[in-house]
């Protein structure tokens, strides 16, 4: 028997470098954090110079509200944020940040430097930090509207995770699409790129609709732009505008589908859902719409607050929103094929919100008998393959197995088309054998790093595995002979089974996990109704059980 370890607590600046990776993957996702904080902080210029794909240096200028000097070294330190008094404001959240771990993470996995000057104070202020164990030093500086952040040598004391850093030509990708998708998401604000000297792009603010539909065509393509259809559309507190591809730029990818919802960028599920279904007639299988899309509604009426990278939200009235959106875009696409771009106005009494019947579509997916809507209260799990509900008809039984496989593999699939898997670094890279098979490394059917692993050749028949999908939670014990299975695969959906084999079989459904794959089930109208033949849902009425009871 080995002696039992003793258990010591991380100091703190471990324990921030290592909280760090869950805010700061890569470079992109410092720019991202810094742009928000700069239209948060209500800027209406804002310029962003990058050197060496933004390892050497990710610099943000903004002319926003500032920090002063008293709040500066707060600033930095982990869950502080002034954005976020009490839970209730969760409620009515319609910063991008409230969680205030960006600042803190850069400080810690990178040389950080913040100047901010705010109206009142004679002098700027400028505070820096060399990694978390240094102390933080505050200098006077020149005056200047608004707050400079500047982003040095990032990872330089983490090399562990510079590793997991692809080319430069990739992350320098990653940034311009960050940008891109946030010049997108405020057309009313000022940017300016630059590459060190070199200036990238130069977007004055829009005043109009012009100017919005130049920016658009800068950042998306002119030829997006010249054949795309303006739709725009209002009914009770909703709105949407933005501009739709026709059948002419459908795409081999979901790469320029940019959605917001009151200025966030989204990927839900109802939306991607209610778009799917509006383009049906004129998207063919293995193709993509583009869209540049604006979705506005009362911030009471939508969480952001569900994913932690706030990339997805949850809509009260999910019902209504799917309606109004798949019925605003399907009479945007019908304005006719001039190409000419063409503005459209959608009258609110036009908008039939009973055409999307909730109960309709989760019948033919759960193969509910079609008078029973209501799939009842939870009563029992029995032996975590079984549900048991009751509900007016009767009892119901739900295969639990069979809902989470179906779950989790439209989950994959859905996010491997798009905009990949997510992905969690491992602590520790785990080296695989995986023999012939290291040649699927470069497999042109499957993408690895979209399915969520991150793995690169180390040896003739080794890989090092250094990121997992978020999905498999801490449980990673079993990853190296998943690897080796999936390796054998040629095709993508291969894949995905064997995926969420592993995962039902290794991850056991916590309660909450229980009662979210209940509401999930509800909500399975949303997910692609293919579900193959596999029986989920049976409903034993009353004269159904009384027999059983008798025979
Ligand atoms: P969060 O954005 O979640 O609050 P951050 O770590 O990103 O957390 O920022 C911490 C705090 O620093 C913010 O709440 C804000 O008060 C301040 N701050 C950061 N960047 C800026 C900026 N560019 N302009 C003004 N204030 C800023
Ligand atoms: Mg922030």
């Amino acid at each position: 028997m080995t002696d039992a370890k003793r258990i010591r607590q991380l100091p703190s600046y471990l324990a921030n470098q290592i909280a760090a990776g869950e805010v700061i993957e890569r470079p992109a996702s410092v720019l991202k954090e810094l742009l928000e904080n700069s239209l948060d902080a209500g800027s209406q210029q804002i310029e962003i110079t990058i050197e060496r794909s933004g390892i050497g240096l990710i610099r943000v200028q903004d002319n926003g509200s500032g920090i002063c000097k008293e709040d500066l070294k707060l600033a930095i330190v982990p869950h502080a944020t002034s954005k976020i008094e009490t839970l209730s404001d969760l409620e009515q959240v319609i910063s991008y940040g409230f969680r205030g771990e960006a600042l803190a993470s850069m400080s810690a996995v990178s040389r950080l430097q913040l100047s901010s000057s705010v109206s009142g104070q004679e002098f700027g202020w400028c505070l820096s930090q060399e990694g978390r164990e240094a102390l933080p030093k505050l200098m006077p500086t020149p005056k200047r509207k608004g707050t400079l952040v500047e982003v040095r040598d990032l990872f330089y004391n983490t090399p562990a995770r510079r590793k997991f850093l692809r080319s430069d030509k990739t992350e320098m990708g990653y940034l311009e699409e960050i940008f891109k998708r946030i010049a997108l998401s405020q057309p009313g604000v000022a940017f300016k790129y630059q590459q060190g000297e070199r200036l990238q792009k130069r977007l004055p603010a829009c005043r109009d609709f012009d100017a919005h539909t130049k920016r658009v065509g800068l950042l998306c393509g002119q030829s997006f732009v010249e054949q795309a259809y303006y739709v725009q559309a209002e009914s009770n507190g909703l709105k949407l505008n933005g501009w739709l591809g026709s059948a002419k730029a459908l795409r081999s990818q979901a790469d320029l589908q940019y959605f917001y919802v009151n200025g966030r960028i989204v990927r839900d599920k109802v939306v991607m859902h209610a778009v799917r279904q509006a383009y049906q007639d004129i998207c063919l299988p293995g193709r993509y719409p583009a869209y540049v899309l604006y979705f506005e509604l009362d911030p009471s009426s939508v969480d952001v607050n569900v994913h932690p990278t706030k990339h997805e939200v949850r809509f009260r009235e999910a019902r209504t929103v799917h309606a109004f959106l798949s019925y605003a875009i399907q009479e945007g696409l019908k304005q006719g094929n001039s190409g000419a771009l063409i503005a459209a106005k959608i009258e609110p009494e036009k908008i039939d919100f009973s055409s999307f019947d909730l109960g309709t579509v989760s019948r033919s997916v759960t193969g509910l008998n079609p008078q029973t809507s209501d799939l009842g209260t939870l009563l029992c799990v029995l032996n975590d393959e079984l549900m048991l509900l009751s509900n007016k008809e009767g009892l119901a039984v739900v295969d639990i197995k069979a809902v989470r496989s179906i779950l989790l593999r439209d989950h994959l699939k859905e996010a491997y088309f798009q905009e990949g898997v997510s992905r969690r670094p491992l602590l520790m890279p785990v080296s695989v054998v995986v023999g012939k098979n290291v040649a699927k490394l470069d497999s042109n059917t499957i993408d690895w790093e979209r399915l969520g692993f991150e793995m690169t050749q180390v040896a003739s028949d080794v890989v090092l595995l250094r990121s997992v999908p978020v999905m498999f939670g801490s449980v990673v014990d079993k990853v190296q002979e998943l690897l080796f299975k999936l390796l054998e695969f040629n095709q993508v959906e291969d894949c995905i089974a064997c995926i969420v084999q592993h995962v039902i079989e290794n991850q056991p459904l916590s309660e909450t996990d229980k009662k979210q794959l209940l509401e999930d089930l509800k909500n399975m109208d949303y997910l692609n109704p293919d579900i193959g033949s596999r029986r989920i849902f049976k409903q034993l009425d009353l004269a159904e059980l009384r027999e059983a009871l008798l025979s």
